[in-house]
């Protein structure tokens, strides 16, 4: 039989315990599945140890209590039952998915009285992402008419299941037209990031990022900003407007999945790629940083 997400020998840890694979399911009326009333975090370990793992824990509680979910476990529970869940998937390199949903409890969009649950799941097959050849030689971005909204409009800091639908629209809009990703702009027009992952332009030893004020300031953003910072780069967080991407010689993307891949145009515009370039060389350091060999 065919191996999906939803049907694969392994174990997700559903409400405190672990069970079958197969068998982590839930009902088709809940808030969750049907007003997007979720959080998630995306992780990845290496060598078996979650890179950031407290860092990711705590940004799914941040998000939790944003959108108003109170998770009915601790921060450190949550930190065991992940390793513990990839010591009996017994995997090494895998992607970790936290998730908190409302359930069906209830009904409608009052949530005061909604029940809460949690699971886990882990997995090592990247089917679902980039094309490991597209990741090496460089992505094909086309920019999206959806934008990232006002801070008004949605709470930009959580990552929340409600807002990837602008993800989900961005991303079939370029994979339609034959792009590998999308570009989204903000609501004033600036450029924000891509549909899972942020951005960032070279030009000499300038290295240009969006401010994330109504974006999500990624856990690998911050990580690479800390790397080409102590690398002696100029680092600039500013607004960047779509017209000047054309001053840029390089582009890259970051993002737990993404780690840094390399951007070969936007649109119309072509980037330098290959292995001879200050994203190839990031790429390399960030990988030293994730696996612990730095
Ligand atoms: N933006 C969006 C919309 C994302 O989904 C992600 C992936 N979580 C990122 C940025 C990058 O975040 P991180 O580096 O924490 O994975």
């Amino acid at each position: 039989m065919l191996k999906t997400f939803e049907n694969r020998d392994g174990w997700i840890w559903y409400d405190g315990k672990i069970v079958e694979w197969n068998n982590a399911k839930t009902h088709v009326i809940g808030q969750g599945l049907h007003y997007a009333s979720a959080v998630f975090e995306g992780e990845r370990a290496y060598n078996g140890k979650i890179f950031k793992s407290e860092e990711h824990t705590k940004r799914l509680f941040k998000s939790a209590e944003t959108i108003g979910i109170k998770i009915p476990y601790t921060q450190d529970e949550i930190n065991k039952a992940k390793n513990e869940l990839i010591t009996k998937m017994d995997y090494k390199e895998c992607y970790v998915r936290p998730f908190a949903w409302r359930g069906g409890k209830l009904m409608g969009l009052s949530t005061t009285n909604s029940d809460v649950h949690v699971s886990i799941a882990v997995w090592d097959d990247w089917s679902t992402y980039y094309k490991i050849e597209d990741m090496k030689h460089g992505l094909t971005l086309i920019t999206s008419p959806w934008k990232r909204p006002s801070p008004e409009s949605i709470p930009f800091e959580a990552k929340a299941s409600g807002p990837y639908l602008i993800c989900t629209l961005s991303k079939s809009f370029a994979e339609e037209k034959g792009y590998n990703e999308a570009l989204m702009l903000d609501y004033r027009g600036y450029i924000a990031e891509a549909t899972s992952s942020n951005i960032f332009l070279i030009k000499d030893k300038e290295i240009h990022t969006p401010i994330p004020d109504c974006f999500l300031n990624g856990i690998t953003r911050q990580t690479v900003i800390e790397m080409v910072k102590e690398q002696g780069f100029n680092l600039i967080e500013r607004y960047i407007q779509p017209n000047e991407l054309k001053n840029f010689e390089e582009v890259f993307l970051t993002g737990t999945a993404a780690e840094i891949t390399p951007v070969k145009s936007i649109d119309n515009l072509n980037f330098r790629t290959g292995d001879n370039t200050t994203t190839f060389q990031f790429m390399k350091d960030y990988k030293k940083i994730v696996t612990g060999a730095n």
